[in-house]
């Protein structure tokens, strides 16, 4: 089961060093405050850009890719192409159908949002600095400390950029400021234990029991994900495991029994086990990125469903285990 750590891949390397010698710097795309799912009481969840896995399901695509991209909302449009006057790459043609954007040439440079009167063109990812973004994701302080919240690190996966990450986390605990980590589990070891080691809980995402079926949708090997989640039980660091369920690919009651069990037998630090019903809202997100969501018609769940596969978890003998999300029925 167990194997000794990895190195990471030159893929895996997304945190960017600074000009300054003591900065860090990462790439954000969203920085959501008054969170309640990302952990306990209210938090500011910050979303990295970049991930190991390409999850068809991805409610957050935007996060997939780890450099800054251009999207472009028709609704805000004036039509001025002021835009394209400002491209200096010739990335951007307006068509009767819409905003062509060349990404191939486009380098996110932000000279058409920035020309654009209507605000009609957006670059997803900011670079930051560690300091400057631990004092955007302190500003609730005061609501971390009443409802026992905190800062999670969200993404795409958070360990893409764990440099950056870990430099965060510390600045946030010197001013005692609870951190948690929302992870697939999906890199090398050697990048997520720094930032484990550094967190007050994990949340970890176990999606597909099936090593075939979990390396054809998400690409990467279930075998890394399953042995990394025994590797932060071992540390003894809190665990909420999270299942995103998805009609079709992880909705069976066989694979939630099989994760259940695992978590039952190999992660002992695990406090709760919740199931996330599928929604399909993030079907714009796929359109402005030009990618394709190929569940974009799959419908929502029925409660039914949902809660027939709680108690499945529960018959394996976990106690705490909840579902979220919109679902139809009653
Ligand atoms: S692991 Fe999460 S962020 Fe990464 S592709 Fe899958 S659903 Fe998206
Ligand atoms: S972000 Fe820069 S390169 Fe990309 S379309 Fe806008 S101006 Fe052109």
């Amino acid at each position: 089961m167990r194997s000794s750590p990895g190195s990471p891949t030159p893929s895996e390397e997304c945190a960017v060093r600074g000009e300054e010698a003591d900065e860090v710097y990462g790439v954000v795309f969203n920085l959501q405050r008054y969170s309640t799912e990302d952990g306990p009481g209210i938090r500011t969840t910050v979303f990295l850009k970049g991930c190991p896995m390409t999850c068809p399901w991805c409610h957050n695509p935007e996060g997939m890719d780890p450099r800054p991209e251009l999207v472009w909302y028709e609704a805000r449009c004036v039509g001025v192409r002021e835009c394209l006057r400002a491209c200096p790459r010739e990335a951007l043609t307006l068509t009767p159908e819409g905003m062509v954007i060349a990404r191939d040439r486009c380098d996110a440079c932000g000279a058409c949002v920035e020309a654009c009167p209507a605000a009609a063109l957006e670059v997803i990812g900011r670079r930051v600095s560690a300091s400057q973004l631990a004092k955007e994701a302190a500003r609730d302080e005061a609501f971390f400390r009443r409802s026992g919240g905190g800062v999670t690190l969200s993404g795409g996966e958070p360990a893409l950029q764990a440099d950056f990450c870990a430099a965060l986390a510390d600045l946030l605990r010197d001013r005692d400021i609870p951190v948690a980590l929302d992870t697939c589990g999906g890199v090398s070891w050697s990048r997520l234990e720094p930032l484990v080691r550094r967190v007050n809980l994990v949340l970890y995402d176990l999606k597909q029991m099936d090593e075939g079926r979990h390396r054809e949708y998400t690409g990467v090997s279930l075998g890394l994900v399953l042995e990394n989640a025994v590797r932060i039980a071992d540390m003894g660091v809190p665990m909420w495991v999270r299942t995103p369920v998805i009609p079709g690919y992880t909705d069976e009651e066989e694979n939630i029994r099989e994760i259940a069990r695992f978590i039952r037998d190999h992660l002992p630090t695990v406090e709760r086990y919740d199931l996330l019903a599928f929604n399909n809202t993030c079907r714009d997100k796929y359109r402005r990125l030009d990618r394709i969501f190929p569940l974009a018609a799959v419908g929502l769940l029925e409660r039914s469903k949902m809660e027939a596969l709680v108690e499945v978890a529960r018959k394996e003998g976990l106690d705490s285990v909840c579902w979220s999300g919109a679902v139809t029925g009653k």
